[in-house]
């Protein structure tokens, strides 16, 4: 499970932003700032480290196009079709016209395809379709090969506004399969893919480890109508860009030390069969090697973007381990059990035993697939129930790239125009970034991990639910904790003022600043900003005859003021209590209700003023990253070193990849 920041837009320093002072910004169009981020100590690991780490990056390079295509059929024509104008066109490109074009092709890029990556909303074009196809045609057929061919269905795709509407329907009451462009299932109904997956799960009943039924695959029907599986691997559908995954992998494996090498088997073994338990057996291979300095993520791990939570999107992470900043994360899990002991839940379902929690801090070498340009903070895999029962999980957060979010917001006025007291403000200034690391350390670590579920509950009960319930179980915990006196105690924080600095922005977000996110006329969709939305909106209401937190006008803006920190801090807990129970149960209904009341809904009125006053800030409410390149010094044949570059280029960069990492067909 991935965390995605939520105190990003804070501002930590009061200097004004020019661009000269903000080198760690590379390009900004429409909601988005893309960032560079660095390695440090990179350097200094040895030769053997080094060489692994460049394996790995080229494998997680490699299935950027698997991701295009899970998130819509028709998104690598467009792409490509897009970047062979970008490439040849010989006219004007100083028109608006042109400009437009290019800021769709780099929003293209940065979401993976023609869907806003948070909002899931089709972009809308601001060029025509006469300028596209004149522009085509300056260019020329002979450029587009192949592309000729998908000329019209790209057009519709851009242009058409009723086809492909969003990338990911969570609308209750709707064909929520039918109603997602999302290409993990083809003209397959809701219903013949949850019978499709019951009668498999039924077949499996009683085995205390079942694979993740589903996760590697695309469901469609065959010739005859017959539902069937399209399996994600080597020999099957995505097989062209596989298969370069496994030929890095296996370089990877020949530099790789025990237990590492065998973790890395395992996934090769997977991925050139498709067998989930093989992926089962990297992953519990993977969690429980908690030593190697220098650890990766690749494959189909998140289920995010499938509104079923049960087909996953590719992605991959390369990282070694940022040693000083451990101690944190160290002291919390080896803490586990007392946390697990005190949480404010149903003691019955409180883990008697907390199994192998680990957690670190990492340095971040290279960001792929479902994990770029836009990137989560932390993570906490795997996601197979029984394997976390059994075997536990991994947590990170990763450093460097909060590190270069906090330094792209210095001084971009975002505090000063949302929170209202200056001592608030104080607050977040001097303990924002470490209440933000904490949050997401317990969120990781511990949240995840805690709890378990009623004998013979479906870890699947909570259906479309079961992300944002999730994330609120989670985030709740953190913010449960960070306020404890324990975190005193263990010298994580000096006192309760760093709880102060989390819950002050943690309810002005969820209330308030995240509405800049969406655009108007919306709901919320996304699971963790609903999840946000849910526990801001629930804690206000039960506070409301204490006055806990406040809506205050001033100068006819509206900020949201949390008047008492202690009391809000047992109100977390009384939630968490009752989001436990209701994992714990399954009680479908009870998450519904409460989804629906709390996290969904926004107010016109609020959501306009947020709008049009963040927009009078001028910063993007979203940032992603430019990767560094790695090349391998030879002498011969012999590997002597790996140089690190940072290039600080988007444009530059996408096309790189374009050219070097593309590997699927136009039609998958
Ligand atoms: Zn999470």
């Amino acid at each position: 499970m991935a965390s995605v920041p939520f105190l990003t837009l804070a501002a930590t320093a009061c200097t004004p932003s020019t661009e000269a002072e903000q080198p760690w910004i590379v390009d900004r169009f429409d909601d988005i700032k893309v960032i560079r981020y660095e390695v440090p100590a990179f350097e200094e690991l040895p030769l053997e480290q080094k060489e692994l780490i460049y394996y790995l990056q080229e494998a997680a390079k490699c299935g950027r196009d698997i991701l295009f295509d899970q998130n819509c059929a028709i998104n690598l024509p467009v792409r490509r079709t897009l970047e062979t104008i970008y490439l040849n066109y010989a006219g004007d490109r100083e028109t608006a016209e042109w400009k437009a074009l290019e800021k769709y092709l780099k929003k293209v890029w940065f979401a993976n395809g023609i869907h806003h990556h948070y909002s899931n909303d089709k972009f809308k074009p601001e060029f025509s379709e006469e300028y596209l196809l004149s522009v085509i045609e300056q260019v020329g057929d002979a450029k587009f090969g192949e592309l000729n061919e998908w000329r019209e269905a790209v057009c519709r795709a851009i242009f058409d506004p009723t086809l492909y509407p969003t990338k990911l329907n969570q609308k209750a009451g709707d064909d929520l399969l039918l109603t997602s462009s999302s290409n993990y299932y083809a003209g397959v109904t809701q219903a013949e893919a949850e019978a499709f997956y019951a009668k498999m799960a039924a077949a499996d009943k009683g085995n205390p480890q079942p694979v993740s039924y589903g996760l590697n695959s695309q469901l469609t029907k065959n010739d005859k109508g017959e539902i069937v599986e399209r399996t994600w691997y080597a020999e099957g559908m995505y097989g062209e860009a596989i298969k370069q995954i496994v030929y890095w992998l296996e370089k990877a494996e020949t530099v790789a030390v025990e237990p590492q090498k065998q973790t890395i088997r395992h996934l090769i073994d997977y991925y050139k069969t498709g067998d989930l338990k093989l992926f089962d057996a990297y992953n519990i291979s993977w969690v429980a090697d908690t030593e190697s300095h220098v650890d990766f993520v690749n494959g189909f791990i998140e289920d995010y973007g499938d509104a079923l939570g049960r087909k996953a999107s590719w992605e991959s992470i390369v990282n070694f381990k940022d040693t000083e900043a451990c101690h944190r994360t160290e002291v919390i899990s080896a803490n586990a059990q007392w946390f697990e002991d005190h949480s404010p839940i149903n003691p019955v379902y409180r883990k008697p035993e907390v199994k192998g929690v680990s957690a670190k801090v990492i340095t971040v070498a290279m960001l792929g697939g479902d994990c770029f340009p836009a990137t989560p903070i932390g993570i906490n895999l795997p996601n197979a129930d029984w394997i976390r029962r059994d075997y536990g999980s991994k947590s990170v957060t990763i450093d460097n790239i909060t590190y270069a979010y906090d330094k792209a917001a210095q001084g971009n006025g975002f505090t000063e125009e949302f929170v209202l007291r200056e001592e608030d403000r104080q607050r977040m200034k001097e303990f924002g970034k470490l209440a933000d690391d904490l949050h997401t350390d317990l969120h990781e670590c511990l949240g995840h991990g805690s709890g378990r579920l009623k004998e013979g509950v479906s870890p699947t009960a909570l259906g479309s639910y079961s992300s944002t319930l999730e994330e609120t179980r989670a985030d709740l915990f953190g913010l449960y904790y960070i306020g404890d006196e324990k975190m005193v105690e263990l010298g994580l924080v000096p006192s309760f003022e760093v709880a102060k600095a989390a819950y002050a922005d943690y309810i002005m977000n969820g209330m308030m600043t995240q509405l800049s996110r969406i655009e108007p006329g919306k709901d919320v969709e996304e699971s963790h900003m609903r999840n946000r939305k849910l526990i801001a909106e629930w804690c206000y209401e039960q506070g409301k005859a204490e006055n806990v937190i406040e809506w205050v006008v001033e100068n006819d803006k509206r900020y949201i003021v949390v008047n008492d920190f202690e009391k809000l801090r047992e109100l977390f807990g009384k939630m968490l209590w009752e989001i436990q129970r209701i994992k714990s149960e399954g009680d479908f209904e009870a998450g519904k209700a409460m989804v629906e009341k709390y996290a969904v809904k926004v107010d016109p009125a609020l959501h306009e003023e947020v709008l049009a006053r963040y927009k009078a800030l001028n910063i993007e409410p979203y940032g992603g990253f430019v990767n560094p390149e790695y090349e391998l010094v030879k002498e011969g044949d012999q590997v002597v070193d790996v140089k690190i570059s940072y290039p600080a280029n988007y444009t530059e960069q996408m096309l790189h990849y374009a050219k070097n990492y593309s590997f699927l067909p136009n039609k998958n």
